[in-house]
């Protein structure tokens, strides 16, 4: 094995993204206990008084908090994965085809995990 086969991103280059990626977790665990808070189907009460019309406010309340807790998780899902490789040494590289992701790319997604042209084709 020689050092062209094993590329990895500088440790200096690590610690930011990782405190980066750190923060936007705490953040967006927040919004998801915020989401969870309003979603209309978590309040006990509900349905002992309700009207017909503040039912159907509530189901489409709680498809919204829905909606968006599931694009929310999602999330979680691919910052704990990075920052597992962060962890294993393997940050940056793509999980489908192994290759060095582009850093430019990197800077604007530290969360993403594979390289442009393997995103494009899970699409
Ligand atoms: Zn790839």
């Amino acid at each position: 094995m020689t050092n062209k086969d094993r590329v990895s991103i500088p440790g200096r280059f690590l610690s930011p993204i990782k405190n980066f990626l750190e923060s936007e977790l705490l953040k967006l665990k927040r919004t998801e206990k915020s989401i969870k808070a309003a979603d209309p189907f978590s309040d006990e009460t509900r349905g002992l008084t309700n009207s017909a019309e503040d039912d159907l406010d509530e189901q489409i309340g709680h498809f919204d908090s829905e909606i968006k807790a599931s694009f929310v998780k999602k999330q979680i899902v691919q910052l704990r994965k990075a920052l597992t490789r962060i962890k294993i040494g393997n940050y940056g590289v793509c999980e489908k085809c192994g290759k060095m992701i582009d850093t430019d790319r990197l800077a604007i997604r530290p969360e993403t995990t594979v390289c442009i042209k393997c995103e494009k084709e899970q699409e």
